[in-house]
């Protein structure tokens, strides 16, 4: 199986496919190993038989505002642009997430000019964060900043990461501001889009070349360290191995189980022109689940004729991963606490001594990141 391979790639997601893709180009005989008998990873999508294009693992927009990253993901796939918005419901009113000029019009009709003059002299800028917007001085915008923490980040971060949104790494929650200003958008990149024909056959079309090899349903088993040596099907080897699987089981839990977030999806076929008015809506207060997405919205299918009258929606319950349960049996997101420290160190300091061994994506390199950032890693390795 190795002959003549130069890399093994074990997992064929987001970072094992832009890497595979990248050492192919360079001219070097990769082979990639991927555990289930389909591509993608988490990223993975499929039609429904509706026609609706689903995210099996969570709703994905790619977004970035890397002109390197955008030119090589355009190589893959048509991409069809849009910007992300999201509403959040506090209350009986739904409001346009990240919170801004507009929601705080919503939400306190008779005090919103006072506080969007306060805002704007108190932070001169576009954008700030909850925490930031706790800690200032002005009694009227504290007010503000707890009512947003208590109805917006606090419960649902809890349900999210099991634990309250003062001990989850900040950068986690400052992945969605405060904006100061009527610009309603999820995110700020430049390139917010989705592609036409799904994640699937973009990662698909991006493994598509006469020097990688694919191979599907290879036991997970396979690679397996030992005396800081890596052995593939038992067999010692040197060659590059690239392992984006995670960490933990790597080393077969030798120093102990990582924590990670598990969601489970419950998927609703409707006979409905439109369930929602975005394509995702959070529900902070509920006391289970997250969001729902509405999958049309989301793939820009909704022009569809064909989708006229229905439509699918996914509801999000996180939980803790649990590799021996129902519903929570799939690591999606490594937990980082705020204290900074990784708890994934101990498997990295035994990795960094494996010269031939490199960790590479959101579950080897226990880090919460988005799809434009593992793809940008893989391209740097
Ligand atoms: N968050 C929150 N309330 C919301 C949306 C987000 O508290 O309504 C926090 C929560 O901790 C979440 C983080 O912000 O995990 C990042 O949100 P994002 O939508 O980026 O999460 P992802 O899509 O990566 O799951």
């Amino acid at each position: 199986m190795l002959n003549n391979k130069d890399i093994i790639i074990f997992g064929a997601g987001p970072s094992g496919a832009a890497v595979a893709r990248k050492k192919a180009e360079e001219g070097k005989q990769v082979l990639v190993l991927e555990n289930k008998d389909v591509v993608a990873g988490n990223l993975f999508d499929y039609k429904n038989d509706k026609g609706i294009i689903v995210h099996k693992f969570g709703p994905h927009i790619f977004q970035t505002s890397d002109e390197d990253i955008i030119s090589f993901v355009k190589r893959f796939a048509n991409w069809k642009e849009f910007r992300h918005k999201v509403n959040v419901v506090i209350g009986d009113k739904e409001v346009p997430l990240p919170i801004n000029f507009k929601s705080i019009d919503i939400l306190f009709p008779d005090k919103a000019e006072m506080l969007k003059q306060k805002l704007k002299e108190t932070f001169n800028s576009d954008v700030t964060y909850i925490m930031d917007l706790l800690n200032v001085e002005d009694e009227d915008l504290k007010e503000l900043g707890k009512f947003v923490y208590d109805n917006v980040f606090e419960n649902y971060t809890v349900k999210m990461w099991g634990i309250s949104s003062e001990d989850i790494d900040q950068s986690v929650l400052k992945r969605v501001p405060v904006r100061l200003s009527y610009d309603d958008g999820y995110f700020s990149d430049k390139f917010q889009a989705v592609p036409t024909t799904g994640y699937t056959e973009f990662i698909k079309e991006m493994l598509n070349h006469e020097n990688i090899k694919l191979k599907l349903n290879v036991p997970v088993d396979l690679l397996e360290i030992k005396d800081g040596k890596t052995f593939i099907d038992g067999e010692e080897t040197d060659k590059e191995v690239i392992w984006t699987g995670a960490v933990d089981y790597l080393f077969r839990y030798s120093k102990g189980e990582l924590p990670y977030r598990s969601l489970k999806f419950e998927l609703e076929t409707l006979e409905l022109d439109s369930f929602q008015d975005r394509a995702v809506v959070n529900y902070p207060a509920d006391p289970s689940m997250t969001r729902i997405t509405e999958y049309k919205k989301l793939t820009q299918q909704e022009d569809e004729e064909t989708l006229l009258g229905v439509t699918t929606i996914g509801k999000e319950y996180p939980g803790s991963y649990d590799k021996a349960s129902k519903d929570f049996s799939i690591p999606y997101y490594p937990v980082i606490k705020k204290d900074g420290l990784n708890p994934a160190d101990v498997y990295f300091k035994e990795a960094k001594n494996i010269t031939n061994l490199k960790l590479l994506g959101r579950l080897a390199e226990y880090k919460y990141k988005q799809m434009a950032q593992a793809i940008s890693d893989a391209l740097d390795i």
